[in-house]
């Protein structure tokens, strides 16, 4: 049956979860080509996580540099390149792509350089060769979301930040989901002077609210400005400048950019997913069920072009899952319910698990353990920066379910925290478990009293 396909399997769409499902499925022998219209490695080693990444690393020197008299350090008057941070970082995307291409080439995976379109329920059109595949993947991604304000021209994303020949010297994002706290960070300490606005009281919506309010804090004590409950209602340009007018307010604000970090949206357009039938959710989104299957026999889709958890590892895994389902006999479902997630803001957020509200609304009778405290390090480093560690408790189970950070180090921290919590841990073996000393970390395993803080506190920013 499957040899009157020209391929086992084609994907659309070469990033983290096109690649990882393309290789999964030629290491169980099947025959897979894959096509891409831009560079090989997709959002994450392109454009996204990656380069988002190291530009952290650059912005956490700057931090290492300022505080490193208090430890009797005397460093002249440093002098930072922009445009060098930028050349270094683009030097790694272009190793990275170049591993991606031969990871391709030697899982022997055919790639199609061009824009896939679906021609048939089987069939691919790739430029001017059409392709057929008994199985089609698509892994087409997101892409970020400007809103149809007047001027959203001058506007810029996270892409082209990414990209700037210059440092900006001030900058105005607007949003406070993961890329808007992560670029303030990056841009407010390598010099520039960041406004954040916000629709709502605090940044990171969704996540657990002492997160919440702990980071906006701290955002605002790094020498932020952010106006919480406010909107821009049109942008103009006035000479090398960007004047972002405020909804119902006289303010105007100045800068060199205004970025735009709203949401991101599946790339569906143009791929011809409704003339072969294939159904699209809400944001276009392809709608698939806990398989990855479509609507349509023989078509899948995984990663953000599905709008579920839209994160690289996520993606990486319903890729596999797939792949493993489909070519290795093995029925393979991903549950991202426990999936950890780090945001790289300055200072960085990691968590695991249910936050406190979602505790509480999903019925569970909870105990809370928080902790805000100064990390050793600051205390000759002259950084009044605190640390906020939380621990959700199910009183009735004793399993935690959930792990709230925000610190340094917190990404590395948490990774070993999911494992505890894939494992069902409880806040006893918690407790039985040996600090490191001394160590951040080590307050996870050392808080003792759960705390009083009435169940709904909510914060509101400086403004
Ligand atoms: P998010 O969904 O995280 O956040 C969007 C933000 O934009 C929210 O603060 C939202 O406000 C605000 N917003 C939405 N619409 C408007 C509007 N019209 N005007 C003003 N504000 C608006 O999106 P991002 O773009 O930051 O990131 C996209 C996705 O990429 C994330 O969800 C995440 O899955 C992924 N990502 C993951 C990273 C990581 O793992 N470290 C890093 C970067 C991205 P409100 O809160 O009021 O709704």
């Amino acid at each position: 049956m499957a040899q009157q396909f020209e391929f086992d399997l084609f994907t659309i769409g070469a990033g983290s979860g096109g690649i990882a499902g393309s290789r999964r499925a030629a290491s169980y022998g099947g025959r897979v080509g894959i096509c891409e219209n831009s560079r090989v490695g997709g959002t994450c080693v392109i454009r996204g996580c990656i380069p988002k990444k190291l530009l952290v690393h650059g912005a956490h020197v700057a931090e290492e540099i300022e505080e490193a008299a208090g430890f009797g350090w005397t460093i002249p008057v440093p002098t930072f390149s922009w445009p060098d941070l930028i050349a270094a970082k683009n030097r790694e995307i272009d190793r990275l792509n170049a591993i991606y291409l031969q990871m391709l080439d030697g899982a022997g995976v055919e790639l199609l350089e061009g824009r896939g379109r679906m021609v048939g329920p089987h069939a691919v059109q790739v430029g001017d060769r059409i392709v057929t595949a008994q199985r089609i993947l698509i892994a087409t991604g997101s892409r970020p979301v400007l809103p149809p304000i007047p001027g959203i021209e001058h506007a810029i994303t996270s892409e082209e930040a990414l990209n700037l020949p210059a440092l900006p010297k001030r900058l105005v994002i607007v949003g406070g989901g993961y890329i808007a706290v992560e670029f303030a960070g990056i841009f407010q300490a390598l010099g520039g002077k960041v406004t954040l606005v916000i629709r709502g009281d605090a940044v990171l919506k969704g996540f657990d609210h002492d997160v919440r309010s702990h980071l906006t804090q701290e955002m605002v004590r790094s020498g932020m400005t952010i106006l919480a409950g406010a909107a821009v209602d049109r942008i103009e340009r006035a000479g090398t400048d960007i004047r972002a007018h405020l909804h119902n307010s006289v303010k105007v604000l100045e800068a060199d950019h205004i970025l735009y970090a709203v949401g991101r949206i599946p790339n569906t357009g143009g791929l011809g997913l409704r003339d072969v039938g294939v159904e699209l959710g809400p944001l276009d989104a392809v709608a698939v069920d806990e398989w990855s299957r479509t609507n349509v026999d023989g078509i899948y889709a995984v990663g953000d072009v599905t709008n579920r958890k839209n994160l690289t590892p996520v993606a990486i895994a319903e890729a596999r899952a797939f792949a493993e389902t489909a070519f290795n006999d093995n029925p393979t479902r991903f549950d991202p319910s426990r999936a950890p997630t780090a945001v790289f803001s300055m200072p960085p957020v990691a968590t695991v698990g249910l936050s406190e509200t979602e505790s509480r609304q999903r019925g569970h009778a909870i105990d809370v353990y928080h902790n805000c405290f100064r990390p050793l390090k600051h205390t000759l480093s002259g950084s009044n920066r605190r640390v906020m560690m939380k621990l959700v408790v199910d009183r009735a189970s004793d399993m935690v379910l959930g792990c709230h950070m925000v610190g340094a180090d917190a990404a590395e921290i948490m990774q070993g925290l999911a494992i505890a919590l894939e494992c069902g841990a409880t806040k006893t073996q918690f407790d039985r478990t040996v600090g490191i000393h001394p160590s951040s970390a080590e307050e996870f395993v050392t808080m003792r009293e759960p705390s009083q803080a009435p169940p709904d506190k909510h914060f509101r920013a400086n403004v």
